[in-house]
């Protein structure tokens, strides 16, 4: 089967250091493996995007030499696939509505755990839907952080995947459009390896191919914080591409030449030199 990886950027704000470099790596891992390298734009969350998010995104992957070998796909043209997939869950009953309150939540220490909802009294609040959780762990060997396993249960309990708002949520939809894209491995940052259990979980329930994933240690800011989109942190610089990605491929280990090229020049060196395996596995600080 061909490789086919991703990048799956959230439209709530400019890209910023920490997601080049999940971008560059994916990009990496997919041309050395000879495969395909998709953009997705994650918008299913208009209460959180940032109007020109999605574009300045696209535009600052371009103007670092990150070409998709397909049009982007954006996940607010999907909603009839999530429909089904949560219509798919519910005919099978793992999915429950839940009017539970937060602070109803909070005895169970805020995570359901019941398979139901304990909140039926009340019928004027509008639903979240639920996924049911059992009691079962969840295990995946990450191509770079190694042996993994949850117990959803513990960890989660029965989550979310529809919002009392009507939206889908982000693991529902990751799930749907990594099988509609026929998505071979995910690699992507370390904060979202707390998520894959859930992604792993979803995926079975709904009868889809498996993935393999390898989740790239963040980047932290000299107080070891990691750098967030919303935290401002180190923007980059679409009209002056070249500093950024060098840092970007120095972070993830890999060759830099000693001449001075551009990004399409520091890309394909990168490439030609390409080792995974030297990739480094813990979040730290970027050496510029
Ligand atoms: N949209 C998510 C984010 O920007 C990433 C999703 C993914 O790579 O699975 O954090």
């Amino acid at each position: 089967m061909t490789y086919r990886g991703r990048f799956a950027p959230s439209p709530t704000g400019q890209l910023h250091f920490g997601s080049l470099v999940a971008a560059v790596g994916s990009w990496l891992c997919a041309r050395h493996a000879g495969g395909q390298w998709l953009v997705r734009v994650e918008d299913i969350d208009p209460p959180r995007e940032v109007p020109g998010a999605a574009a300045g995104i696209l535009a600052t992957l371009a103007a670092f030499g990150l070409v998709a070998d397909e049009p982007p796909l954006f996940q607010s043209t999907r909603l009839a696939a999530y429909d089904a997939a949560f219509e798919q869950l519910r005919a099978a009953g793992r999915v429950f509505p839940c009017s539970c309150s937060r602070s109803e939540l909070a005895a169970g220490g805020g995570i359901h755990r019941d398979g139901q909802c304990l909140a039926a009294a009340h019928a004027d609040r509008v639903p979240a839907w639920r996924l049911r959780v059992p009691d079962v762990e969840v295990t995946f060997d990450d191509a770079l952080q190694g042996p993994q396993h949850e117990n959803l249960r513990e960890t989660v309990g029965d989550f979310v995947i529809r919002r009392a708002d009507g939206f889908y949520s982000y693991q529902l939809a990751c799930v749907v459009d990594d099988a509609f894209q026929q998505i071979t491995e995910v690699v992507r940052g370390q904060d979202l390896l707390e998520s894959t259990a859930r992604q792993i979980w979803l995926r079975g329930c709904l009868g889809l191919p498996a993935v393999r994933y390898r989740h790239l240690p963040l980047v932290l800011d000299a107080q070891g914080n990691k750098l967030s989109k919303t935290a401002h942190a180190w923007p980059i610089d679409p009209a002056e591409p070249t500093p950024a990605l060098r840092r970007a491929l120095a972070f993830l280990r890999q060759p830099l030449p000693d001449t001075v090229i551009g990004v399409g020049g520091l890309l394909a060196h990168a490439l030609a030199g390409f080792d995974p395996a030297v990739m480094p596995h813990c979040s730290g600080n970027s050496v510029a």
